[in-house]
């Protein structure tokens, strides 16, 4: 079994007080554990992929651009991880197992080649992270699902602006994805 984190969306527009889509602090809270498993996956050798939002200023091309404030928008710092990720990132950029993708849409494989990257390693399972549960990480496990890899996601690692839409997307997963829910160490969540 080959696996890669899949790390969405934790930069400061989304998480930051400041950023310009932020959900503030249910989005912080999980800054320390994002961190933590990031760090767990990269030391057992699984492969690591941020991928990110990338906005062009005013393209009102975007179905984006109808339903939300403009946010991440290339060459700003509302893209930067946040927190301690953005440590990890910088240390660990020029690895070949860490990647940087830029995405289109909700979902990391809107406008990357995130799956002929993961397919070329034969990576067969996915962990995944980040923000909003019920947004960019609900339409990348869907994505992933319907190009068939196993999903894993971890539970203190997700988060959402609106609690009810976080356990939707938590149940979803599991019962109609056929996930895992991981804990802080990457153990399967028995509940
Ligand atoms: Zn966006």
């Amino acid at each position: 079994m080959t696996k890669a984190l899949i790390s969405i969306d934790y930069t400061e527009d989304f998480v930051a007080d400041q950023g310009k889509l932020t959900a503030g602090a249910p989005a912080q809270a999980i800054s320390e554990a994002i961190d933590q498993v990031t760090r767990l996956a990269f030391d057992r050798g699984y492969y690591v992929f941020f991928t990110i939002d990338a906005h062009e200023e005013g393209d009102d091309f975007h179905p984006e651009s109808k339903l939300f404030p403009p946010h991440n928008i290339i060459g700003t710092s509302g893209r930067n991880l946040y927190g301690e990720l953005a440590d990890f990132y910088q240390a660990h950029a020029s690895d070949s197992r860490v990647f940087w993708m830029d995405k289109r849409h909700y979902s990391a494989f809107s406008g990357t080649d995130l799956d002929i990257r993961l397919r070329e390693r034969r990576v067969d399972t996915v962990i995944l992270t980040g923000v909003l549960t019920d947004i960019c990480v609900l339409h990348t496990a869907i994505d992933a699902y319907n190009l068939g890899y196993q999903i894993e996601v971890v539970k203190p690692a997700v988060a959402s602006i609106w609690p009810e839409n976080h356990q939707f997307a938590l149940g979803h997963f599991k019962n109609t994805l056929g996930a895992k829910l991981l804990d802080e160490n990457l153990d399967e969540i028995k509940e």
